[in-house]
């Protein structure tokens, strides 16, 4: 059996493939073999210490387990609570915390090279960093918080624990992590995405389950540090191509816009899904940053065809209503599938908004 691991958060250099590849995840290799495991699941075990019952944090890894398990893949995560023996190659699979390893979190894994197989991976986090349980957006960093989401974090070391490796040439959460997230209103949630899901799929295979899901992020990719993918908000352009000037209101950006004057408007569309799905789009206008279908829709588009491979950031032309008022701010929000007529293993992905204020 082979040790290996990967410090999650460090730089290493690695060549990543030209954007336009049909597909940017990596998996864990040895021996020429991808290593997964040799069924379609695997039990992690929680410490006792650092999970323990009643606790935000036995929540909160619960709760991870459950959103990777939302991936289209047939692979699913069992997770067993009140581990009060945790250590490497002791033939279970285990999270604990501790700190000292230099990175906010790391995986460990033991595998058979020879036969392309995992027999063991233990999950650790950093004690020592400012993680929250947290979804609101204000306490989060994304959004301008002190802390660390540990959802993300968990979600990212947990796909190392699915057979993925790192991805920099889409917005991924197997890149960095922590701006790898979905909000609406004032509640953001951790994900797995697309491109963590298209990997999945490689691995093992499509769930005999039909598992769909489409989702519409404020989040894309900016650029790579080392084997991460970068990430920063989306944006919105001139239909002459200009980049619309922002300032930080509540620690996220806000596009001062004109209006009457036709826009371009950036967002990050998924399939994170098994099948290809061909959706509609709508942009609405809000007076606050949950967007609903009760909001005031000022255009869309049919007939978006979405693949799951790489994350397709996009901006779509709209214009900005003549009759809002001056010195306000709002809202411009999307939605996919606006028709709902897509059954998906969650629906809360769906919606999401840039701020902007109005000349
Ligand atoms: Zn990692």
């Amino acid at each position: 059996m082979k040790f290996n691991k990967t410090i999650c958060g460090g730089a290493a250099a690695l060549a990543f493939a030209v954007s336009g590849a049909a597909e940017a995840y990596t998996l864990i290799t040895c021996n020429g073999n991808n290593i997964r495991w040799s069924g379609t699941s695997a039990t992690m075990r929680a410490s006792d210490i650092g999970f323990p019952s009643g606790s935000s944090w036995r929540s909160a890894l619960g709760n991870s387990i459950s959103l990777v398990n939302q991936n289209p893949s047939a692979f699913d995560y069992g997770i067993v609570y009140g581990d009060t023996s945790v250590g490497f190659n002791n033939g279970q699979n285990e999270i604990w915390w501790s700190n000292g390893f230099g990175a906010p979190a790391i995986a460990n894994w033991w595998m058979n090279c020879n036969t392309g197989r995992f027999t063991e991976v233990d999950i650790r986090f950093d004690n020592t960093v400012a993680y929250t349980t947290s979804n609101s957006k204000s306490v989060l960093w994304p959004y301008g918080g002190g802390s660390r989401p540990f959802r993300t974090t968990a979600i990212h070391e947990l796909g190392h624990g699915v057979g993925l490796s790192h991805t920099a040439n889409t917005y991924s959460v197997m890149g960095q992590d922590w701006d790898h997230i979905h909000a609406n209103g004032s509640t953001a949630r951790a994900y797995f995405g697309e491109d963590a899901s298209s990997g999945a799929v490689a691995l093992y295979g499509g769930n005999p389950g039909n598992v769909q899901d489409l989702g519409v992020s404020q989040w894309r990719r900016t650029g790579a540090s080392g084997e991460y993918s970068t990430h920063d908000r989306t944006r919105i352009r001139t239909s002459g191509g200009g980049w619309v000037s922002s300032s930080t209101v509540n620690g996220e950006p806000r596009y001062n816009v004109n209006k009457g004057q036709q826009y371009l408007v950036e967002f990050s569309y998924e399939n994170n899904g098994e099948s290809y799905q061909t959706t509609e789009v709508g942009y609405f206008i809000s007076t606050n940053d949950y967007i609903s279908t009760g909001d005031r829709r000022i255009g869309g588009r049919n007939g978006m065809g979405l693949g799951r491979n790489t994350v397709f950031t996009f901006q779509a032309p709209v214009t900005i209503p003549a009759d809002l008022v001056s010195g306000q701010t709002y809202w411009l929000g999307v939605i996919i599938d606006e028709d709902s007529t897509l059954s998906e293993v969650t629906e809360t992905n769906n919606r999401t908004y840039i701020s902007i204020r109005v000349n």
